[in-house]
């Protein structure tokens, strides 16, 4: 008797735990994740997505990406006649612009503000001594600029002579923009925004460079974990794994763009002071709600140094995680928040 009670309750909870095994199995046909890359922004970009009409979501974002580089470009070769360099040619000031552009500048000079300038958008002079406007233009000729040169830039640099009122920008004192430091960012935030409107339930992550995006949580409620590379390896090579289901985690590193005289590696991300490029760190990551911060603060987070980046970073919305010329580690408080899954 007891026996038989046993025997059926056995083919009951099977039952129960086949069906649920069914379940799972259907409800995870549905959440297929599709994914495609391009290059934009000067950078690899990979959409991966889950939506009703993964492609058609797909291509729109990418379609933004490029949209966006077009607009935002300071690389002449690549559009001579983008705003920014509408902006920084103008003979007279102010000059008009569009909700966008000067959504984009304000965020950039507000955050320049708060990181005490070590993120300025107004070291275009700076930027184009060096070459970095383009480095990956295959007739680049590398070259390091002499100290007078650097100096000089430096004097024609800094955000302090940009304003923004309304739709009408001034640059003064010789300035000119390159918002190369921000504009990754907020096209993977458009991205985002696109996927979203698209479909509702459309989850997944944008991905240009390492700088992620989350659309919306795996499989609709679990964390898409984002691996932080380790400057010194392989790029598959990782030092810290977080998790996430919304917001954004962006890295800069020492690594991205570069190039080598006399054994001496230079890169992109220049010390607005010494108008230099920074040698204190080798990466700094950060996640904030949005990829525009994230991207804005894990430049500045760079220049600064962990030391310093992991007290003014949090206020600023970002949690972040810095590795020195050194090799030594420093993190904001906040960030182990990311790195269990919770
Ligand atoms: P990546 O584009 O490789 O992800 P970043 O987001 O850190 O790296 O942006 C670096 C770019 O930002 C440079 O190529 C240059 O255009 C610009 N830049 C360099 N130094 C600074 C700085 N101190 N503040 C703002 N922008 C900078
Ligand atoms: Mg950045």
């Amino acid at each position: 008797m007891t026996l038989k009670r046993n025997t059926w309750l056995l083919i009951l909870m099977a039952s129960i735990v086949f069906s649920f095994l069914f379940f799972l199995l259907l409800t995870n046909n549905r959440v297929e994740y599709i994914g495609k890359v391009d290059i934009a922004l000067g950078t690899r970009v990979k959409v991966v997505v889950s939506a009703d009409h993964p492609e058609r979501v797909i291509n729109a974002i990418l379609r933004e990406f490029h949209r966006i580089e077009d607009k935002f470009t300071v690389n002449e070769k690549k559009n001579d006649k983008s705003v920014i360099s509408r902006i920084n040619q103008s003979d007279t000031y102010p000059v008009v612009i569009d909700e966008e552009t000067a959504f984009v500048i304000e965020r950039s000079l507000g955050l320049a503000q708060g990181t005490n300038g070590a993120f300025d958008p107004a070291l275009g002079n700076l930027i184009k001594l060096w070459g970095f406007d383009r480095i990956s233009d295959a007739d680049f000729e590398p070259d390091v600029p002499t100290q007078e040169e650097i100096d000089r830039a430096v004097r024609l640099s800094g955000y302090e002579h940009v304003s923004v009122e309304g739709n009408k920008i001034t640059l003064e004192n010789g300035v000119a923009l390159d918002l190369g430091g921000i504009v990754k960012g907020y096209a993977i935030d458009r991205g985002v925004e696109i996927g979203r409107e698209m479909d509702t339930d459309a989850t997944g992550y944008i991905d240009a460079g390492g700088d992620i995006g989350i659309i919306g949580p795996k499989f609709g409620g679990d964390f898409w974990s984002v691996a932080v590379r380790d400057p010194e390896g392989e790029p598959d090579d990782y030092v810290e794994k977080v998790f996430l289901e919304k917001g954004a985690v962006v890295t800069s590193g020492d690594y991205e763009r570069t190039f080598e005289i006399d054994g001496k590696r230079y890169h992109h991300i220049l010390n607005p002071k010494t108008g230099r490029p920074v040698r204190k760190t080798k990466s700094s990551t950060v996640i904030a709600p949005n990829a525009m911060d994230a991207d804005v603060l894990s430049t500045a987070g760079f220049v600064l140094g962990g030391e310093f980046a992991s007290i003014m970073l949090p206020p600023l919305g970002g949690q972040g995680y810095f590795i020195g010329e050194d090799g030594k580690v420093k993190t904001t408080a906040g960030w182990h928040f990311f790195t269990e899954r919770r």
